[in-house]
């Protein structure tokens, strides 16, 4: 699960780290009445979109001139015009895709008097199986770019979980940020409190980009800032932070696959144009990867479960279905726990319910197949049985080029 900056920033400064000051907003009024309660004269006015490169994105609507999603302003006056410029219109980001994301919510923040902006962001390793933090001194701009051009600029530290963060590791990020003095001393403190949030939170990752040194103050020095952060959490660990749920904004989220997550689908969309419905993840994946080597491409990854239900199958059959580009479908069922006649009987009552348009190819194997089969082959429906997975991919693949 996604959230919003102005949310990350909520819970960061919760555990104790420095974010500037900022209010979400959801109208023009609220935009405003959020600056009146901040000291000025500098405010940040920040869509708020479950997608980076809001700064250098451009509003669909508005012309190609116009400023991006995340715009200064030194008076009320410029946060009203700007609130008043992005709500409700679409937000072309290089992460949202060319169709953008529509703002609905703003952040209206302190302006800050930048110094050096830097990049920090905590991500699980797979390939260790520790938590990785990656820092560079070349912040707000894209990392992507940075680990392209220039890859010695980016350094990356791995943290062993069952030790903890330790001394060294925040040294050693003051080090690679090139900070001295107080700075230094921040940097140590503010990377031991985001690997604290990330493990406390469960993430799956947590970027600060940029992370900023403020130009000094009275004191002499500069002080270290979060300006953006971006938070995703690792889905297992979902129940046990029901605290975390109401942040969840559905409207930011793939309406199939919310649909999907209501009857406890796992379902992902892809650009192909052939509907896979599977039960297992890894029977899934096979399936996808058959299809590809048959040349064609999966429109989706669904995984039914291992004991999908009627209700479940005929779910799953108008997901699939609501995807425009789907020209046809494959089931992939082996039945285990499930009968493959009772998922036989649910697949003919779905496809009965859907009205069904596109060619369906349906494999079936394990307890009870020639009864299933049979039950397919006796309903009526034009549905194509086939042998194995080879003979499936085939199947589907041919069907779909023969109704183009
Ligand atoms: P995104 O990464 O989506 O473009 P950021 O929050 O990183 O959005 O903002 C883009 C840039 O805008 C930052 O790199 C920073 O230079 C500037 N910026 C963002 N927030 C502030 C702020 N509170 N004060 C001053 N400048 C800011
Ligand atoms: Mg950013």
């Amino acid at each position: 699960m996604n959230i919003h900056e102005y949310q990350a920033k909520d819970l960061l400064a919760k555990a104790g780290i420095a974010v500037p000051a900022g209010y979400p907003a959801m109208s023009v009024e609220e935009a405003v009445a959020a600056a009146r309660k901040l000291p000025g004269p500098l405010w940040v006015v920040k869509s708020q979109i479950h997608a980076g490169g809001r700064g250098k994105g451009k509003f669909k609507e508005l012309p190609p001139e116009a400023r991006g999603g995340v715009r200064l302003a030194r008076s009320l006056e410029e946060v009203e015009a700007n609130a008043r410029e992005m709500l409700g219109n679409t937000l072309v980001t290089v992460q949202t895709g060319e169709t953008g994301k529509q703002v609905n919510r703003l952040y209206v923040t302190d302006g800050v008097d930048i110094a050096r902006e830097y990049y920090l962001a905590l991500l699980v390793d797979r390939a260790t199986g520790r938590i990785a933090m990656v820092v560079s001194t070349e912040g707000g701009m894209s990392i992507e770019d940075v680990a392209h051009d220039t890859p010695e600029k980016i350094t990356t530290l791995t943290i062993d979980p069952a030790q903890g963060f330790q001394p060294h590791h925040g040294r050693a990020v003051a080090y690679a940020l090139k900070l001295d003095g107080a700075v230094n001393k921040a940097a140590q403190k503010l990377s031991r409190q985001l690997y604290d949030a990330f493990v406390a939170l469960d993430c799956s990752m947590l970027e600060i980009n940029p992370l900023v040194e403020t130009a000094p103050d009275s004191s002499g020095s500069g002080r270290m800032l979060v300006l953006d952060a971006k938070v995703s959490f690792d889905s297992n660990a979902e129940f046990r932070h029901p605290e975390l749920e109401s942040l969840r904004d559905e409207s930011e989220e793939d309406p199939m696959e919310v649909e999907a997550g209501k009857h406890d689908l796992a379902y992902i969309k892809l650009d192909g144009n052939i509907g896979c419905m599977v039960n297992g993840a890894g029977l899934a994946m096979a399936t996808m990867d058959i299809i590809k080597l048959n040349g064609a491409f999966p429109a989706n990854f669904c995984d039914v479960g291992g004991g999908a239900s009627k209700e479940k199958v005929t779910a799953a059959f108008k997901i699939i279905l609501s995807d425009p580009a789907v020209e046809g479908i494959l089931v992939n069922i082996f039945g285990g726990i499930m009968r493959c006649d009772t998922i036989a009987e649910g697949i003919i009552a779905a496809a009965r319910e859907v009205d069904l348009k596109v060619p369906l190819v349906v494999r079936l194997e394990g307890t009870n197949v020639e009864q299933g089969k049979a039950i397919l082959a006796g309903s009526g429906l034009a549905i194509v049985p086939a042998n194995d997975l080879g003979d499936a991919a085939r199947k589907i693949v041919a069907e779909v080029k023969k109704a183009a």
